[in-house]
């Protein structure tokens, strides 16, 4: 269905809407991507865990990897034995250790002193592995570096090199990019790794390359798919990906009304009913998100605003052929990935209702009222 019958279909504002036909289409083209070169793919469900999602995603994927307890329970739930579970987290607690460890196939603990304390508890259920720092930055934006100086993620090369942990383990998993359209990273990062490790790969039963590629986004597969049937050739290993934002970010679309418009020092001022609570990420790393409305070449202009008392709740400024009135309706489109997982009801706004869309139905999946506000925030009756 087009943005535009969307527009006209969903009965409800704001509404998050995910798209099952692009969902799909994405997990073939990983489908395919696995048929071509026998990699393994999990999806990572931190970017998006709505159930429909995974239920979705199930039948097209080797497992999903998670980053908690939480999501390790989800991710169960859905799967019911049928798929693995990979985690990794610099965020283990020594009480959920066992409880991860049941649910979970294999764990890539993020630093020595965890594998330590962890490790042989873990063994005798999962497949235990270590979260590597290959020590090389592609990103020039910190806040997203895994590599960055100083870094908590993962065991920095040089020492897992000098240890002997190396032979103890079955597997290794870097993930150390963001949103990238482009393999030279990957190819490098296991360049460095051959390089380092030589021949100690062959001890190890998988290696887990993480998420941050948009598969879907990028047209030759075919550096990757070398990469992946030589690394399974030479060492003999299982080769993980664990793509989350390449699954469903382009599949989820924010839909907004305009609820009032005026001027403000000669701007055009539009307020939807949504805010950046429902998309946080925009005002985190005040990124502007893509509006299915924009004409880069529309005569009148607006800044879209949010209805939270946050100064700079604000998606940015946008053009139109027409002016926008009370009441139209707006789509914010591919923000499926870490938004609606973010979201929260600051200033006692609601969440989005939350639809999912196929090729000619809307279906309403997901609808919050004044009790789940009221629930999260009234304390618990006490026990005397
Ligand atoms: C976030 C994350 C992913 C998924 O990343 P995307 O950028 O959404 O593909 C995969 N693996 C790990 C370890 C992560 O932290």
């Amino acid at each position: 269905m087009d943005l535009q019958s969307l527009k006209n279909s969903v009965t409800s504002s704001p509404a998050f809407v995910v798209d099952a036909t692009e969902v799909t289409n994405t997990l073939k083209v990983l489908e395919e991507l696995r048929n071509q070169c026998g990699c393994k793919v999990l999806y990572s469900i931190k970017a998006l865990p709505f159930s429909s999602v995974l239920e979705l995603a199930k039948p097209f994927v080797d497992g999903f990897s998670v980053s908690s307890l939480f999501e390790a329970r989800l991710a169960d739930e859905i799967l019911a034995g049928q798929g693995s579970i990979h985690l990794t987290t610099p965020g283990i607690r020594p009480d959920e250790l066992d409880d991860i460890a049941s649910l979970c196939t294999h764990i890539s603990f993020n630093s020595l002193n965890q594998y330590q304390r962890f490790g042989d508890a873990a063994k005798a259920k999962a497949s235990v592995g270590l979260r590597l720092n290959p020590k090389l930055s592609f990103l020039d934006d910190k806040r997203f570096d895994p590599c960055r100086p100083f870094s908590k993620l993962g065991v920095d090369i040089d020492e897992l090199c000098r240890s002997t942990c190396l032979d103890q383990i079955n597997g290794l998993h870097f993930h150390t990019i963001f949103s990238a359209t482009d393999f030279t990273p990957l190819i490098k990062t296991i360049e460095k790794l051959q390089s380092r490790l030589g021949s100690r790969f062959a001890s190890l039963k998988w290696l887990n390359l993480g998420g941050g590629y948009l598969f879907n986004r990028i047209e030759d597969h075919s550096r990757f798919i070398d990469m992946v049937r030589r690394l399974k050739s030479d060492f003999g290993i299982d080769v993980y990906i664990e793509p989350g934002k390449a699954v469903i970010g382009q599949a989820g679309h924010l839909i907004a009304t305009v609820i009032d418009t005026f001027i403000s020092d000669d701007k055009t001022i539009v307020v939807l009913d949504t805010s950046v609570n429902h998309n946080p990420e925009v005002f985190e790393y005040q990124r502007q998100p893509e509006l299915h409305e924009h004409e880069p070449e529309g005569a009148y202009a607006a800044v879209l605003a949010g209805c939270t008392c946050l100064a700079g709740d604000i998606f940015g400024e946008y053009r139109f052929n027409k002016p926008l009135k009370m009441g139209d309706r707006v789509v914010f489109k591919h923000i499926g990935a870490y938004s609606l997982i973010k979201a929260n009801r600051f200033n006692g706004h609601n969440l989005p209702d939350v639809y999912e869309v196929s090729s000619e139905k809307v279906t309403l999946l997901k609808h919050y009222d004044y009790a789940d506000y009221r629930g999260q925030w009234v304390r618990d009756e006490t026990v005397s």
